[in-house]
């Protein structure tokens, strides 16, 4: 299964992935996206990282 990683160098808290894929990402306190969980059940994972504006999701 693919491994999906957040750059917390980059991302800029934007929230978007939650809103895509709340089972996964959650931006917590420190204003950056954290993967909570590896599976998905209802999010295409590929798309919301290409939908990242500053390209801080990684899929492989
Ligand atoms: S979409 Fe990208 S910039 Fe926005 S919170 Fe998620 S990882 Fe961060």
């Amino acid at each position: 299964m693919a491994k999906v990683t957040v750059d917390a160098s980059t991302c800029v808290g934007c929230g978007l992935c939650e809103q895509s894929c709340p089972d996964i990402f959650e931006v917590q306190g420190d204003g950056v996206a954290h993967v909570k969980s590896q599976v998905s059940t209802s999010c295409n994972l590929q798309e919301v990282a290409d939908s990242c504006p500053v390209n801080s999701i990684k899929v492989g």
